[in-house]
């Protein structure tokens, strides 16, 4: 099964850390893959903030095993992610949507 088709049937669940609109229409690519391991970026379509959400996938063979990394205790978007954002946009005078690249038609 396909990370980003998993993802895609659970982003209705969590919402923008930015603007807190449902992720259930937002756009998805992934990043990195390593074990169980993947990096996908994800980028809100209400407000455009693009940031990278880290899973751990477990088994490898029911979907039923696929799990979001510390789904239990933490939400999908690690402070520390968003964080590394701020600082990066720490003194930006732009728009945000500058800095976001066009995704040559890669929607969903
Ligand atoms: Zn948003």
């Amino acid at each position: 099964m396909d990370i980003l088709t998993f993802l895609r049937q659970r982003a209705g669940e969590f919402r923008c850390p930015v603007c807190r609109r449902s992720l259930a229409d937002c756009k998805m690519r992934q990043l990195n893959h390593s074990g169980h391991h993947y990096t996908v970026e994800v980028t809100c379509r209400k407000c455009d903030m693009a940031f990278v959400v880290a899973l751990e996938v477990h088994g490898g063979e029911a979907e039923e095993e696929l799990q979001l990394a510390d789904e239990e205790e933490m939400p999908p978007i690690t402070a520390d992610e968003l964080l590394q954002v701020h600082q990066a946009l720490r003194g930006y005078q732009g728009p945000l949507t500058a800095l976001l690249e066009p995704r040559d038609g890669e929607e969903s």
